[in-house]
């Protein structure tokens, strides 16, 4: 399969899931979604008119989306003090984002070769 951008690979790996990344026509059938992550079937689409710039902010967007699912940080901050929550959120987002950077090789830098 030919790949769409080159700096956009055709998996990821999110913890320990891997998820296929697809360009198509339209993302949703009911709602009107530049991308979208979907557990059922481990795929991340995005919309086939994005140029590269777009589609990878895109891409990087549907990644959060996995990371807060994976951390759990928005499951119950009522209880903790304000000037605690940013420290809370970034502190459960970092590693796991480090993983999906690193692991991914995701730097969205062109090969000059
Ligand atoms: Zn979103």
């Amino acid at each position: 399969m030919v790949r769409k951008f080159k700096t956009i690979p055709e998996k990821i790996r999110i913890g320990s899931h891997i998820f296929y990344i697809k360009f198509v026509n339209r993302v949703d059938e009911s709602e009107d979604l530049l991308g979208r992550i979907q557990w059922s079937d481990n795929t991340i689409r995005i919309d086939n008119s994005l140029d590269q710039t777009r589609a990878e902010c895109i891409l990087l967007h549907e990644i959060l989306h996995g990371v807060k699912f994976l951390t759990g940080f928005s499951d119950n901050v009522k209880n903790i003090p304000d000037n605690e929550v940013e420290e809370l959120i970034i502190s459960r987002i970092d590693g796991v984002l480090y993983q999906i950077l690193k692991d991914n090789k995701l730097a969205f830098v062109e090969d000059s070769k």
